[in-house]
């Protein structure tokens, strides 16, 4: 099945908003095995519109539509399409009376104009909208779907999930079903992943198998095609168990598993408790990690040591190590692991200090030249890395890097 998404609106086209209704659809739609293949941005342009329908028609099975299914003038997806597909628009008195019961729940009467809002193209499946007024519409012709959903990202949010995604699995599935697994990897470089399953990715077929890098982790999507839930699953299952066979020490989880998420599950497990002390990261350990609901369990207190003073201050590194090594040395990481850890008395103490960038680098000491320590009571372990990303990057992939030290040895030593 081959989809394209169509995102209308001027206001993308100018640069003024960002189109993240298509990273949401193509995210959800690839992740059930629909192939995204175009994608196309155009104004709310009669014209244009009309011209970008025809060449989606010509050339996808599924086109899927965001924006334009206001009540104003401007709006004009639904009636392109429907006049692309030939089909007359008709009221449909049930979505007019949701219109209403909107407006009267605000207390206010409905404008007159939004009843272009209940002119659906004639046939169209209605994909309900509980988040606003226009609903969403499938509408068939000629062996194509098109669905149309509103604009406004957390209504298109809401039907995309309650009602295009189970519509759209219960439409094809006498065609059999697409059903993908991810297998989330640490500490370990695409490549060598690659490398690894060389023989897999030559003969794949079906399932098929793909290989991902995103900010400091590897992800692996296998998808399986079958007539059935659980078929696809037995296949998947197949492969999984070959790439595991490889790859089993690196992967740490499954779906929508975060490395934050994981390291809470692990600490949580063995009643044990982190603290922090960040550098160059600012903070962004703590905060991901207290994105986990029930953090608060094992993540006792964190410091931004940011400068030396608050370094020996706040939890003892030697003024001897901070002048002798710099602050961005294995030195001061050990000593900021253990100086935090003594000051929460956690389980783990992680230490994390670094380059960030992009200024602030030497020949000697690199921009993305980041020590992680993690201190418990049997020692101090210390990885050196070398990132070269932006600062953000850098300072994400520090975090996840730090994360994955910490769940090694919690693995190894609880
Ligand atoms: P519309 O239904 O086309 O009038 O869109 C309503 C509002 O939703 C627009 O003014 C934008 O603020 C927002 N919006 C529309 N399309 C997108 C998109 N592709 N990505 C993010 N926001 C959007
Ligand atoms: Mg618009």
């Amino acid at each position: 099945m081959i989809v394209e998404v169509i995102n209308t609106g001027t206001e993308l086209l100018l640069g003024d908003i960002l189109n993240t209704n298509f990273q949401y659809l193509s995210k959800a739609l690839n992740q059930k095995g629909f192939d995204v293949l175009y994608q196309t941005t155009v104004g709310d342009n009669e014209t244009r519109l009309r011209e970008v329908l025809k060449i989606a028609i010509a050339r996808a099975d599924i086109i899927v539509t965001t924006g334009g299914l206001g009540p104003t003038r401007g709006d004009i997806t639904k009636e392109m399409v429907a006049s692309a597909l030939d089909l007359p628009l008709e009221l449909d008195q049930e979505t007019l009376e949701k219109i209403n019961q909107f407006f009267i729940h605000r207390g206010i009467c409905m404008p007159e104009n939004n009843v272009k809002q209940a002119m659906i193209p004639q046939g169209a499946h209605i994909l309900k909208n509980d988040a606003g007024t226009a609903p969403g519409l499938a509408v068939e012709a000629d062996d194509k779907l098109i669905i149309l959903l509103p604009g406004p990202p957390n209504e298109m949010k809401h039907v995309c999930t309650e009602q295009m995604l189970p519509f759209l699995e219960e439409h094809f599935s006498q065609q059999g079903i697409i059903h993908s697994k991810v297998l989330r990897l640490k500490g370990i470089g695409e490549s060598t992943v690659a490398e690894k399953l060389d023989d897999i990715i030559m003969s794949q077929t079906n399932p098929t198998i793909a290989i991902y890098a995103r900010s400091g982790e590897i992800i692996i999507r296998i998808t399986a095609k079958s007539i059935d839930y659980a078929m696809a699953e037995a296949m998947i299952a197949e492969m999984e168990a070959e790439v595991r066979k490889r790859l089993e020490n690196n992967i740490y989880g499954v779906d929508n598993e975060s490395l934050a998420k994981k390291l809470g599950e692990e600490l949580l497990k063995r009643n044990s408790t982190i603290s922090f002390a960040e550098s160059c990261t600012g903070g962004l350990a703590s905060s991901m990690l207290t994105d986990i609901p029930g953090s608060s369990e094992y993540l006792l207190g964190s410091v931004v040591s940011y400068s030396n003073e608050a370094k020996a201050k706040v939890i003892n590194v030697s003024e001897d190590s901070l002048k002798k090594y710099g602050a961005v040395s294995e030195q001061v990481a050990r000593e900021m692991a253990a100086g935090v850890r003594n000051l929460f008395n956690t389980t783990l103490g992680v230490g994390i200090t670094g380059i960030a960038g992009p200024g602030g680098g030497s020949s000697e000491k690199p921009v993305g030249l980041v020590y992680m320590a993690i201190a418990s009571e049997k020692g101090i372990v210390c990885q050196k890395h070398k990132f070269h990303g932006s600062r953000t990057d850098n300072k994400l992939r520090s975090v996840l890097a730090a994360f994955s030290l910490a769940l090694d040895k919690l693995n190894e030593e609880f």
